[in-house]
C-alpha cells in the first residue's frame, strides 16, 4: 500500500511535475530494495572487470588444512557463519558485484599452510594470526584484535600441529587489530606476563609502537570510535542490504582487546633478530599504513611479510573513521625498496590481512602493482593540483591508468580511490583549494536555512529531491535534503528520503567502508538519531596505560577553557608517581611541561603529589579532587582551592552516541 499525503494529492494536478512526483513517493523508515538505476549501475561492473579470472579463488584456498573451530562462530564476539551468506551466490542488485566477489574471498577462513614453516589462521577476526615454526617452538606474528578470537585461533593451530612452546612475538604495527588479542597468549598458557616483562620471551615491535597505539585510540578516540562503528558497519545487519565485509577480513570481532607492551623495539633498518634458530630482518616503514610499522624478511626461507603495506586491495591514504593522513608517495617508496632488496630471491609474501602470494615472479608483480597504485595516487593528485585542479575535481575526474587500477589487487575495497586522491591533496596542500569563496562558506546548518528559504521552503526542497531521486541522481537528492536535515531533525519526509538516497549510493559502492558509512547514515536517519554505540577505544584499561605525558595532554584537552579563563592565572607543580610536570593555567588555557633534571627549579602557586591511578579516576569523573584532598590521597602545599578549581574545569561529560548525519543532539552539545 502506498502512503499518499492527502493534501499533496489534492493539489497534485495544479502543481509542477516535481510535486506530482513527491505526492506518490512512499516516505517510510523501511529499507528499500535496489532501484532499477542501481541495478543497471551494478550490472555494468561485470563489463569493467575480469570476473572470468579465478586465480584469487585458487590462492585463497591454497594450503587449507582445517576449518575454523565452530565455523568461526564465537557467541557475542564474531559470527563468521553470518558473514558467509554470499558464498557460491550471484551478487544481488543491492551489492556492487566487485565488492561481493571480494567478500567471498576474505570472508572464508581456516588454518592454512603458507610454506614449510609458516601457518596462518584466517577469518577468525579482521586480521590473520601467523604462526612461524622455529627449531623447537613457535613465533607469533600479529595476534588479531580480540582476545577470544586469538584463543580460538591458537586452539585450532594446536589441534592440527600440536602444542609447541612460544619462543617469541612480533607485532608489525600500532593498530589495535594486530595487538588487541595479546592477552590471549596468557589465557592460552603460552606465556606469563612475567615472561614478557622480563624479556625471557622476546617481543618485538617497531619504534614508537606504544605512543602511537595510545595516541590514535585515546586523544581523539571518542569521535574516532563513533565513526569507526559506522565505518565497520557495527550498527548494521549482516545481509545483502547491510554490511557485506570489512574488506581486510570478514568483520571486526567484538569482545575484549588488550594493550601489549613490547620488550624489544626495532629502531634501525636492517636490524636482525635470531629467535630459536631463525633469523628475522626488520625494516621500518613509518608514516605509511601506520605511524609505527615494520616489514620483516626471513632470509633462510626467502619469506617476506610487508605487514599491512601490501594487501589484496587498495588501502586508505586517509581512513574515514578519522586519523592522520598518510603519505602515498612514501608508502610506494617502502614497497619499491622491498623490491630492490629482496625482489631477486623472495619466494613467498604473507601478511596480517588477506592471503599470501607464492613464487618469485608473482610476489614481485604483486609488490609492483601495489607500489604503482600508491605512487599513481600521489603523482596524479600533485600533477593535477599543479595545473590548478581543485580537490573535488581531481577526486572525481582525474584519469588514472586502468592497467593499475583495474587489477583486482588494487580495487578500492578498503580505501576509496576518490577519498584517497582528495586526501593526498589535503596531505600536501591542506583543505583550502585557493578559491576565496570557500573561506566565506557558512557551516551546513546556516547554509541550509538560507538555501531552503531561497528554494521556496522545505516542501519544495523535498519535491525537488524526490525528482532527483526518481531520476537516479541520488547524490544531488542527498545534497538537497542535507539543507533541511542539517538544521532540522523533525522533518520526517526529508529524513526518510535522505536515508533512501544514501542507501542507493551505498548499494552501488565498491568500497566496503563507504558502503557501511552510507548505510549507517541511512540507519541513523530512519531511527531518528542516537544510534547506540558498541565501540569504545578509550577503555579504562587503555587510559590506565597512558604514558604520563599523554595523560597531561589529555587533561589539557578536556579542560573547559571558558570556565577556566574566569579562574585567573595559576601554576601547579605536579608530582605523579615521580614524574614531574609544571601546569600553567594561563588565560583559560591549561599548558604543561615535563620537568627534567636539566631545568632550573620552577616556582608554583601550589605543589601537588598524587598517584597516576587517582588522577585518572578524577579525569574519568569517578573521583572528586575534593575527596582526594580530604582523605590525603592528594598531598598539597600552597593554595588547595586553586587545585579544586582547576579540577572543576575538567570535562567528563563527553558522550559517545553523537549523531553523524542529523544535527548534534541537545544532550550532546557543550553547555
Ligand atoms: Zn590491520
Amino acid at each position: 500500500m502506498m502512503k499518499i499525503k492527502p493534501l499533496a494529492l489534492l493539489c497534485a494536478g495544479l502543481m509542477i511535475s516535481g510535486s506530482v512526483l513527491a505526492a506518490d513517493y512512499q516516505f517510510s523508515a523501511d529499507s528499500k530494495p535496489a532501484t532499477d538505476v542501481t541495478k543497471t549501475k551494478n550490472e555494468a561492473v561485470y563489463k569493467q572487470l575480469d570476473f572470468a579470472s579465478k586465480t584469487d579463488f585458487e590462492n585463497v584456498d591454497k594450503g587449507f588444512i582445517a576449518p575454523l573451530i565452530n565455523n568461526g562462530d564465537i557467541p557475542g564476539v564474531i559470527s563468521a557463519t553470518g558473514m558467509n551468506f554470499m558464498q557460491n551466490k550471484e551478487a544481488p542488485a543491492s551489492v556492487n558485484p566487485s565488492l561481493w566477489r571480494h567478500a567471498q574471498l576474505v570472508n572464508r577462513g581456516g588454518l592454512y599452510k603458507v610454506s614449510d614453516h609458516i601457518y596462518q589462521v584466517r577469518g577468525q577476526d579482521i586480521s590473520n594470526l601467523t604462526i612461524i615454526e622455529t627449531n623447537s617452538g613457535i613465533v607469533l606474528y600479529d595476534v588479531e584484535y580480540s582476545v577470544d578470537s586469538f584463543k580460538k585461533s591458537i586452539e585450532l593451530y594446536e589441534k592440527e600441529r600440536g602444542k609447541k612452546p612460544l619462543k617469541g612475538v612480533i607485532i608489525s604495527h600500532s593498530h589495535a587489530d594486530h595487538f588487541g588479542g595479546f592477552a590471549g597468549i596468557y589465557a592460552a598458557g603460552l606465556a606469563t606476563p612475567e615472561d614478557i616483562k622480563s624479556g625471557k620471551i622476546p617481543f618485538y615491535a617497531p619504534e614508537g609502537f606504544v605512543e602511537e597505539a595510545v595516541s590514535e585510540n585515546v586523544m581523539a578516540g571518542n569521535i574516532m570510535a563513533r565513526r569507526a562503528g559506522y565505518q565497520y558497519g557495527n550498527v548494521l545487519k549482516q545481509d545483502a542490504s547491510g554490511t557485506i565485509t570489512a574488506a581486510l577480513g570478514p568483520v571486526l570481532a567484538n569482545g575484549a582487546s588488550s594493550l601489549a607492551i613490547p620488550n624489544h623495539f626495532i629502531t634501525k633498518d636492517g636490524e636482525k633478530a635470531t629467535i630459536d634458530g631463525v633469523d628475522f630482518v626488520f625494516y621500518l616503514t613509518p608514516g605509511a599504513e601506520a605511524p609505527a610499522e615494520m616489514v620483516v624478511y626471513i632470509p633462510q626461507w626467502k619469506a617476506l611479510s610487508m605487514a599491512e603495506e601490501v594487501n589484496h586491495l587498495q588501502h586508505n591514504i586517509y581512513t574515514l573513521r578519522g586519523a592522520k593522513t598518510r603519505d602515498a608517495s612514501e608508502w610506494a617508496s617502502y614497497i619499491n625498496a622491498a623490491i630492490a632488496r629482496w625482489g631477486n630471491e623472495v619466494e613467498v609474501q604473507f601478511g596480517p590481512h588477506t592471503w599470501p602470494v607464492w613464487g618469485n615472479q608473482n610476489v614481485v608483480e604483486y609488490l609492483k602493482d601495489q607500489r604503482d597504485a600508491y605512487q599513481s595516487l600521489y603523482n596524479t593528485t600533485i600533477r593535477y593540483a599543479n595545473y590548478g585542479y581543485r580537490p573535488d575535481d581531481i577526486a572525481e575526474n582525474a584519469k588514472l591508468p586502468e592497467k593499475v587500477f583495474n587489477k583486482w589487487d588494487n580495487r578500492p575495497y578498503y580505501g576509496n580511490t576518490r577519498n584517497n586522491l582528495k586526501s593526498t591533496y589535503i596531505k600536501n596542500l591542506g583543505w583550502f583549494s585557493g578559491n576565496a569563496v570557500e573561506l566565506a562558506k557558512y557551516p551546513d546548518a546556516e547554509r541550509g536555512k538560507r538555501y531552503v528559504k531561497a528554494m521556496g521552503g522545505e516542501s519544495k526542497v523535498v519535491d525537488l529531491a524526490v525528482q532527483s531521486y526518481k531520476e537516479g541522481d541520488y547524490r544531488f537528492a542527498a545534497d538537497l535534503l542535507n539543507n533541511i536535515v542539517s538544521y532540522d531533525a523533525s522533518n520526517k519526509d526529508a529524513n526518510y528520503l535522505l536515508a533512501d538516497a544514501l542507501e542507493q549510493i551505498g548499494y552501488q559502492e565498491e568500497t566496503a567502508l563507504t558502503r557501511n558509512l552510507y548505510l549507517s547514515g541511512a540507519h541513523e536517519l530512519r531511527v531518528g538519531g542516537s544510534v547506540p554505540n558498541k565501540l569504545s577505544t578509550a577503555s579504562p584499561e587503555v587510559i590506565a596505560n597512558l604514558p604520563p605525558k599523554l595523560l597531561m595532554s589529555y587533561i589539557s584537552m578536556i579542560s573547559d577553557q571558558i570556565k577556566a579563563e574566569k579562574l585567573g592565572n595559576h601554576t601547579i607543580a605536579l608530582n605523579m608517581d615521580g614524574d614531574k610536570f609544571l601546569l600553567d593555567l594561563h588565560n583559560g588555557v591549561l599548558n604543561y611541561v615535563e620537568l627534567t633534571d636539566d631545568m632550573p627549579a620552577q616556582k608554583a602557586d601550589v605543589n601537588v603529589q598524587i598517584s597516576k591511578v587517582d588522577l585518572i579516576a578524577v579525569v574519568a569523573g569517578k573521583e572528586k579532587m575534593d575527596d582526594l584532598l580530604n582523605n590525603g590521597k592528594a598531598k598539597v602545599e600552597g593554595d588547595r582551592e586553586v587545585l579544586k578549581q582547576i579540577a572543576s574545569t575538567l570535562d567528563t561529560k563527553i558522550k559517545n552516541d553523537m549523531n553523524l548525519v542529523l544535527p548534534l543532539q541537545q544532550a550532546n552539545q557543550i553547555q
